[in-house]
């Protein structure tokens, strides 16, 4: 999944520090990140030594490290400087590159999005309106008047593959973007537990009850700010769907051996799916 990148490991703890030259720079303008190509297939953030003449360090905020190397944001919203000079991946090429070596590149670019998009949704205190600031210590924005304190928000949601004996639930959004296959979902609403999300959802989507609901594995989600947690659970009674179609373009059961995609690697839908399919 997009956060397996062994031998690697993201630490994503705040520290008060600043850049260094061999440190390597996030830089977001209008759903684009601005990136080196060191060849068709390779890519990486540009390094604080290339582009310090170009920036105002008084703008670059950590964002996390892996390794020993650190990565910063950079917050100011005039790039086109430091963009002139390299390569611009908009967030949709970035979601297609669903290669190996493009792995961890991936999934840092979506935890730097999910940080800025935090940063940026939360310049002004939203009780008082005051301009908020940084904790020297803990990522978290305070307000230096009222004192309100914003942590950065993870939504959380539930992704379902709903079984009934050799056959899955399968299914394509209406409306979205993404028009391939997928598996059931939805967000947690407030007061819910993840079991009362997974009936709800399959209730509403597809018109059916399930039972024995068991949780599989979680995935940070990406662009999205989410954290998905897959279950999976079992029909319960009749098995005839009853499709929301303001939400679903179709969901039908799949046998395994009708079943249309395999694991990709980077999703934990896929990664689902493919762990239903090896159960012969
Ligand atoms: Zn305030």
């Amino acid at each position: 999944m997009i956060q397996d990148i062994f031998p690697h490991k993201l630490d994503n703890a705040y520290k008060n520090k600043t850049a260094t030259d061999n440190d390597y720079i996030v830089i977001f303008d209008n759903r684009s990140v601005v990136v080196e190509k060191l060849s068709d297939k390779d890519y990486r953030f540009p390094k604080y030594s290339q582009i310090k003449n170009l920036i105002n360090a008084e703008n670059l905020r950590y964002l996390f490290s892996v390794d020993d190397n650190a990565y910063y944001l950079y917050t100011a919203e005039n790039t086109q400087s430091v963009q002139d000079k390299f390569d611009v991946l908009s967030l949709v090429e970035v979601r297609k590159m669903k290669y190996d070596y493009f792995k961890e590149m991936y999934f840092l670019i979506c935890t730097a999005w999910h940080i800025y998009s935090w940063y940026t949704d939360n310049r002004f205190c939203g009780k008082c309106g005051e301009k908020l600031s940084h904790d020297k210590d803990e990522r978290v924005l305070i307000c230096p008047n009222c004192e309100n304190h914003i942590y950065p928000r993870i939504s959380p949601a539930v992704i379902i593959g709903v079984t009934n004996g050799d056959k899955i639930i399968m299914s394509k959004y209406a409306g979205r973007p993404y028009k391939g296959y997928a598996l059931l979902s939805g967000f947690v609403e407030v007061g819910e537990t993840l079991e009362q999300t997974v009936e709800r959802e399959v209730m509403e989507e597809v018109g059916v009850r399930v039972k024995n609901i068991r949780y599989y594995k979680s995935q940070p989600g990406g662009i999205d700010g989410n954290i998905l947690s897959g279950f999976f659970c079992e029909l319960d009674g009749d098995d005839t769907l009853k499709v929301d179609t303001n939400e679903l373009a179709f969901a039908k059961w799949f046998k395994r051996d009708e079943i249309p995609v395999d694991d990709d690697g980077f999703s934990l839908t896929f990664e689902m799916i493919g762990k239903f399919n090896e159960k012969v």
